[in-house]
């Protein structure tokens, strides 16, 4: 019986969630055995974006509730770049790493121009350039393939260039300056995108805590400092969330401000790249209280999705990092929106977005072909 309730409750949330989209679509190709969602969330700002993961999902339901989930995470993060998008998201159900071939990507490239320019994907956790190169052949809506493809290439680096605008505005409002140099931050994460942020503020003079589970990378900004005669000191996975510094800098996954973390954190503010780093949103609400400014990750990591809207325009580097620098006023007018208003940085940035989408809706209906942009010059 119990279970029988908490079945028809999940139902219920997956229906409620459904119920707020504009579209679903399941694509299923025998032939290659492709099977994915595509979700679009809204078109309300312009045709729905977002990347298409693929994962090994255990059951259909995990890879609707992921799917919806994420587009409308897409449609608040369009909203906030100040994009002419709206929020979408793809999901491939299979394993990267042994189910993948050029055909399933020529046959999901098949749906997606099925829908006519509703939406634009490309590459997330999963899939990669090269697969989106194959689906690129079956349609016009694909993003973030490399220059020599006509896109904008490797999209870690505006991402990178946001967050070090993001950390200004920051120091701006927690320490009343701007300049990094003698400011201690925490980074978490190597990767693509943290190793560039390192490299910069080691650049522009500042103290590093860095952790990594990739020993090549901890050795690569070692050796980067070095050579800049600073100093980036190895800390453990654990020691990220009680060292004394400046800033945490969560470069490496989501879920990582909780009340485990919290309760430890010793920073006067947080600002990463890091998807979902609030575990739940009352989180964003405890860093409040413990006076921990904490920068919404999606307004911070937008540098990404400046660069592959700008590809529908006709990709152009330096409207990218223009558009990605002023994610540093964006920031500093939810930070003072919700100062005014008294409600956490999270909620600010979230109203900020669905007041853009409210008042978008005033002005025009859901996106058709008929509107399709005429700056499209691949068409
Ligand atoms: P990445 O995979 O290149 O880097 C992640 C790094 O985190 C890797 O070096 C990995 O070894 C490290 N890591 C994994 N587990 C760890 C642990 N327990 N402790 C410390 N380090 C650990 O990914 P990326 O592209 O640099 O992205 C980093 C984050 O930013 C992700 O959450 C991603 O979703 C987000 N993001 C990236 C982009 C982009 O343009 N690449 C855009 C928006 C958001």
């Amino acid at each position: 019986m119990n279970l029988m309730k908490q079945s028809e409750q999940n139902t219920e949330s997956i229906m409620d969630k459904m119920h707020e989209h504009e579209q679903l679509v399941f694509c299923n190709d025998p032939a290659t055995g492709l099977k994915a969602i595509i979700a679009i969330h809204s078109t309300t700002l312009g045709p729905a974006l977002g990347g298409c993961r693929m994962r090994p999902y255990r059951t259909m339901d995990e890879a609707l509730e992921d799917v919806l989930r994420l587009s409308k995470g897409m449609a608040y993060k369009c909203a906030a770049a100040d994009v002419d998008f709206g929020g979408g998201k793809a999901v491939i159900i299979g394993d990267p790493l042994t189910d993948k071939t050029p055909a399933m990507f020529r046959a999901f490239g098949q749906f997606v121009e099925s829908l006519n320019g509703r939406f634009y994907t490309g590459t997330d956790m999963g899939t990669s350039m090269d697969d989106f190169i194959h689906a690129s052949k079956e349609s016009n809506c694909i993003v973030g393939i490399p220059e020599s493809f006509g896109g904008g290439g490797d999209s870690s680096i505006p991402t990178a260039l946001g967050v070090i605008y993001g950390l200004k505005a920051t120091n701006k409002v927690v320490f009343g300056t701007e300049d990094f140099s003698g400011k201690t931050f925490t980074i978490q994460g190597l990767g693509k995108v943290g190793f560039k942020v390192a490299e910069q503020l080691l650049e522009a003079g500042a103290d590093l805590y860095v952790s990594d589970i990739n020993e090549e990378a901890v050795a690569a900004i070692q050796e980067r400092a070095k050579q800049l005669g600073s100093i980036a000191r190895v800390i453990s996975g654990n020691e990220v969330y009680s060292v004394v510094a400046d800033v945490f800098v969560p470069c490496a996954f989501g879920g990582i401000i909780n009340d485990e973390t919290i309760e430890q954190l010793k920073v006067k503010a947080v600002v990463g790249s890091a998807n979902n780093q609030l575990f739940l949103e009352k989180h964003g609400e405890s860093l409040k209280q413990k006076e921990i400014l904490y920068a919404p990750d999606y307004i911070v990591n937008a540098g990404g999705l400046i660069q592959v809207a700008d590809e529908l325009y006709g990709y152009n580097k330096e409207r990218v990092l223009s558009k990605t620098r002023s994610i540093y006023t964006s920031l500093l007018e939810v930070y003072r929106q919700a100062e005014l208003d008294d409600i956490t940085t999270i909620q600010a940035a979230n109203r900020l977005c669905e007041k853009r989408m409210e008042d978008r809706k005033r002005q025009n209906s859901f996106f058709t072909h008929a509107k399709r942009p005429k700056w499209d010059i691949r068409k």
